[in-house]
């Protein structure tokens, strides 16, 4: 039965590259493996980046190669460039994924090129990937940017126009610094199924100003059906102050629960799958219902308490 809402995991990627303390490999893959395990069909796995950059993806390659593979679960691998891609498709990644950031100032920070430039790569991938994985690309600060503000709906379509030239089938709209509303989100999610109703989008949000979830429910209202998440809420954004992580998956699990849709995650295995690695971190992770716990656990410990509320 295919989910109603499908999570594509990010934690052990976006989530743990923001982490300073290196996350044993033992763990990464145990944390995968529990995440897939609960029921999740995608995960990011981890990033082949260069190790200089991102000391704590340094790791890639063995974590990819050492998760267990599940019949229909689908190991993404984020990549810079077609070495990457590469190193990734060796590794045993079903789908690599570039990220593109839709702002040209940015997009130069963050990968040293400009968006054409990137748009050239995206297209070396491609030819790396061929029928040994497909290629996805996020499209980073769809709703803002930390160095050109505002970014526009016209600027966000005419990238994707080039993506879709490319022949990228899945492309996901992230709000990488977590500035989206759910107007705005519903007003770019409806445009792009419109102009591309063979493509499909997913949208990566970050809670940087508590408007994850209520970006899902306006984004779940035009059809939208694919969202990232991370576990207990990891990740940030390094350049903005403040910052909180992705949308929690324990949290869009219970939403989705609670509202009778189904994600194929058994929200109770993915806590204990997330524990491990909060213990490891030696804190409270950002996550509701990591915290709380889920509402029917609740009401099981308060029957029979007999106090009667
Ligand atoms: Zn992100």
């Amino acid at each position: 039965v295919t989910p109603e809402v499908r999570i594509v995991e990010v934690g052990p990627r976006d989530g743990f590259q923001m982490e300073r303390a290196f996350i044993p490999t033992a763990l990464k893959v145990s944390t995968v493996d529990a995440i897939t395990a609960a029921g999740a069909a995608k995960l990011e796995v981890t990033s082949f980046v260069s190790p200089k950059v991102i000391p704590q993806m340094a790791d890639a390659a063995e974590v990819m190669a050492a998760v267990v593979r599940r019949p229909g679960v689908t190991h993404v691998a984020l990549v810079p460039n077609t070495q990457g891609a590469r190193r990734a498709i060796a590794a045993g990644a079903d789908v690599v994924k570039q990220v593109i950031c839709v702002t040209e100032t940015y997009n130069r920070r963050n990968v040293g090129l400009s968006v054409m430039q990137s748009m050239a790569t995206l297209t070396d991938i491609v030819a790396a990937a061929g029928d040994r994985a497909t290629v996805e690309v996020v499209v980073a600060l769809a709703f803002g940017c930390p160095l050109e503000g505002v970014v526009t709906e016209d600027r966000v379509m005419s990238f994707v126009d080039e993506l879709v030239a490319s022949g990228i089938r899945e492309i996901s709209i992230a709000d990488s610094v977590g500035v989206a509303h759910p107007r705005q989100v519903a007003s770019m999610m409806r445009r792009l199924q419109h102009a591309y109703p063979d493509r499909t989008f997913s949208l990566h949000l970050h809670d940087t100003r508590g408007l994850g979830l209520v970006n899902v429910l306006a984004a779940m209202g035009e059809g939208i059906r694919i969202f990232d998440a991370s576990i207990g809420g990891l990740g940030g954004c390094p350049v903005v102050p403040g910052a909180s992580g992705n949308i929690a998956t324990e949290d869009l699990v219970n939403l989705c629960e609670e509202m009778g849709v189904t994600t194929g995650i058994d929200l109770d295995r993915l806590i204990e799958a997330t524990r491990p690695v909060q213990a490891f971190l030696g804190r409270q992770l950002p996550s509701r219902v990591l915290a709380a716990g889920t509402r029917a656990r609740w009401f099981a410990s308060r029957s029979g308490a007999g106090d009667g509320d």
